[in-house]
């Protein structure tokens, strides 16, 4: 197995190109480096990206929004308190991978490309809408939505040798926020039974724009038009509540196994994805 460690995008897109054999990019590495370990993946190239410029930086762009280099870890993320205050959800999901140890390598963008139904920021990255800027063979910048890379349990529709460059968030409206919740069969350290994100902006007290998304209840991390649709015009009454746990309830498709059966799952995301609900709404209305 060769190392490279190249010091631009264009270089790595290159490399990346012309390589034979099968590569595996190198962001936080906890989720590779335990792949190479067990004999999961054997590559012919590993391309660590960190040397890249950019990719371990956080940037505000022009229009309010947020560009995350592909492997800044989640422990970068957390010390950024505008980011913190404009998309708690997403730092949220993040501060949950793992351990502390984890966090401090552990990437957004090396998260989606796993390409597990269980990952804990891709629900949030759904939710908010965020935007994924891929690097393919021939150095050419294409951008993509999280919806458009999900694809089945370990896969995702990125192409073998596109890169993923940054995660970008959108600007926060001045009335909105976001939360995720997830549960799992101890304190830490296990992955989702269920996660839910929620997103949300407010005209006055009422739900004026929302998405919902729902991990680890079906093959892949999946948004609810339906459930975000139960929200909409509503200050969360009760019957509303109650229309959106049944459409999470509905969306789910899970699989049976010793975290949680197929029954369980399916009462948690209801259960889940009002909490979300009620703690975004707490967020937007506090934001105001
Ligand atoms: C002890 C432990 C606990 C964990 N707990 C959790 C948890 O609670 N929740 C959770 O969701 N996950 C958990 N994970 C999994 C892992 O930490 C996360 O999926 C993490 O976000 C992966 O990010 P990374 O930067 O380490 O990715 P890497 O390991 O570097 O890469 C992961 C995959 O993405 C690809 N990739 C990485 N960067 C790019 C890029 N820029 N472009 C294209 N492809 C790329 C790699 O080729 C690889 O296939 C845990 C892992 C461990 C070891």
């Amino acid at each position: 197995m060769e190392y490279v460690a190249p010091n631009s995008l264009d270089k790595a897109a290159e490399i990346a190109a012309n390589a034979r054999g099968s590569v595996r990019y190198l962001a936080g590495g906890t989720d590779v480096l335990v792949q190479l370990r067990s004999g999961l993946h054997q590559p012919s190239l590993v391309i660590d990206l960190k040397r890249i410029p950019g990719m371990l930086d956080v940037v505000r762009t022009a229009d309010g929004g947020w560009k995350i280099g592909a492997a800044t870890p989640a422990t970068t993320l957390n010390a950024i308190k505008e980011l913190r205050q404009s998309w708690p959800g997403i730092v949220e999901a993040a501060e949950l991978i793992g351990s502390t140890q984890i966090q401090g390598r552990a990437s957004l963008a090396g998260n989606l490309c796993n390409g597990s139904p269980a990952a804990d920021t891709v629900p949030a990255m759904l939710a908010a809408g965020a935007t994924v800027t891929i690097v393919g063979a021939n150095a050419e910048r294409k951008t993509l939505s999280i919806d458009d890379i999900v694809k089945a349990p370990g896969q995702t529709h990125l192409k073998p040798r596109d890169i993923v460059a940054s995660i970008n968030l959108p600007a926060r409206s001045q009335k909105g926020a976001d939360a995720y919740l997830r549960f799992i069969p101890r304190t830490e350290m296990d992955i989702a039974v269920v996660g839910c994100a929620v997103n949300m902006s407010l005209d006055g007290e009422t739900v004026s724009e929302a998405s919902v998304a729902l991990g680890a209840v079906a093959p892949t991390v999946v948004l609810v038009p339906e459930a975000a649709e139960c929200l909409l015009g509503t200050r969360l009454e009760d019957e509303a509540m109650e229309n959106l746990s049944m459409s999470c309830r509905a969306a789910c498709n899970p699989i049976d196994d010793k975290r949680g059966t197929v029954e369980f799952r399916i009462s948690i995301a209801g259960v889940l994805a009002q909490r979300a609900a009620r703690t975004a709404y707490q967020r937007a209305r506090e934001r105001q």
